[in-house]
């Protein structure tokens, strides 16, 4: 077992942490107070061809593998969340399912405008009444001559906002349960398409959670994907690869969490000598290391089954479980360490916090990442 990265992998990463450092540091902390969406930084990371990193270079992506596109993933969300889940969104979720399920066709007339940025992708399956119960949904395609029209409501879509492209749910088949389920490409711009709400939000607050809402959206046919009633599967598929780019950000945040704690606890004094030289202290950041490490791993290992074309969904689900708890307790335990500061928004350990919190319950709450490897590992005794 090889757990050396290769020279590709080291560049990517060393470019995300460069540019991570010199230009979201700032942005991180600007839009968490403005609350804007960081439009600069994400076109200068499409040049960078951080927008595609594992999309091939025949559709204008950097023809990166997955475990590149996790260490990208880490490297901005240490600086910035926000644009961290950004790009996690716009690639696992709206550009995935185009790429490894999409024709030739729809692969070939998407990607390289979604590879370089010019168009975002989102994807929108959570409903008022379907979150983690993905399988009720609501809004409904109907097929009329060679266009579907589609009818509903979207909740909470990341990049709805700002996206060009938007992997949308609907029922075809309503009486059919989630085989009834089908999986459409849809342009933003198609009349009828419209974000009728943006969140207020504890955290990630680039990052716009929209409402979306349809209104006789008419779809042509060759945008559905897969097939009809095929749409379940693919929500699921999209999101094993998901939640390796959640698990990646919350690996990013754990991080950031715990340099600022080895940063602050040797610089801060209290009864006359530096918080780290407390025993108390050091075992915090020795399980906040340990932690952020074990998830790094986790993390890795589910790319790399991906990288190789093997089923993931176990490795996803622990490596988003882990990362995601290890994170709220690396950033839980970096506020407690700074202390009465670490309350306040001197401090990034406040936002990290509050970012954290997110990690825990997109893509699947840490409950339903139980439940999969549950029926995971039972099934396989
Ligand atoms: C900031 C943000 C961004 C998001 N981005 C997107 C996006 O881009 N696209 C998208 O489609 N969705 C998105 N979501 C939606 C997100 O995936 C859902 O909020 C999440 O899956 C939970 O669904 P829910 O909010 O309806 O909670 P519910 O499903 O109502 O769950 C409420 C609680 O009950 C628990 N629970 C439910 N069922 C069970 C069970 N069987 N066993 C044990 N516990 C259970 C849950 O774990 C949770 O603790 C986003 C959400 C947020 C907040």
């Amino acid at each position: 077992m090889d757990l050396e990265l290769t020279e590709a992998q080291r560049a990517a990463r060393d470019t995300a942490r460069r540019f991570a450092r010199e230009r979201l540091e700032r942005v991180g902390v600007e839009i968490d107070r403005t609350h804007e969406f960081p439009a600069k930084a994400v076109r200068e990371l499409g040049e960078l061809g951080m927008l595609g990193v594992f999309i091939p270079e025949q559709y204008g992506g950097a023809g990166l593998d997955n475990v590149s596109y996790a260490l990208v993933i880490e490297e901005i969300s240490v600086e910035c969340a926000s644009t961290g889940v950004i790009v996690s969104a716009h690639s696992s979720l709206g550009s995935w399912p185009i790429l490894g399920l999409g024709t030739e066709d729809q692969r070939a007339h998407y990607l390289p405008k979604m590879a370089t940025g010019q168009w975002l992708g989102c994807f929108a399956l959570t409903e008022p009444q379907a979150g983690s119960d993905a399988a009720g949904q609501k809004t409904r395609a109907v097929l009329d001559g060679d266009s579907y029209v589609i009818n509903g409501t979207k909740n909470f879509i990341t990049n709805g906002p700002e996206a060009g492209v938007c992997i949308l749910f609907a029922m075809t088949a309503p009486d059919k349960g989630h085989h009834g389920i089908s999986a459409f490409i849809v342009e933003t711009s198609s009349p009828g398409f419209q974000t009728t709400r943006i969140e207020d939000k504890m955290g990630i607050h680039g990052a716009h959670s929209a409402q979306l809402s349809f209104s006789d959206v008419r779809v042509p046919r060759e945008n559905l994907l897969v097939g009809e009633g095929e749409g379940f599967k693919v929500a699921m598929k999209t999101l094993d690869g998901g939640r390796i780019g959640i698990a990646a950000q919350a690996v990013g945040i754990g991080r950031a969490s715990l340099e600022a704690s080895l940063k602050y606890a040797q610089e801060r004094e209290a009864f006359g000598r530096p918080i780290a030289s407390n025993q108390a202290i050091q075992w915090k950041l020795a399980d906040m290391a340990v932690e952020v490490d074990a998830a790094r791993l986790l993390t890795l290992q589910a790319a790399a089954r991906k990288d190789q074309g093997l089923s993931c969904t176990k490795q996803s689900a622990m490596a988003k479980l882990f990362a995601a708890e290890a994170a709220m307790k690396a950033a839980t335990e970096a506020v407690q360490i700074h202390g009465g500061y670490g309350y306040t928004k001197e401090f990034k350990v406040e936002r990290y916090f509050r970012d954290a919190k997110i990690t825990e319950i997109y893509e699947g709450t840490s409950e339903i990442q139980r439940l999969v490897i549950s029926g995971q590992v039972l099934r396989n005794n």
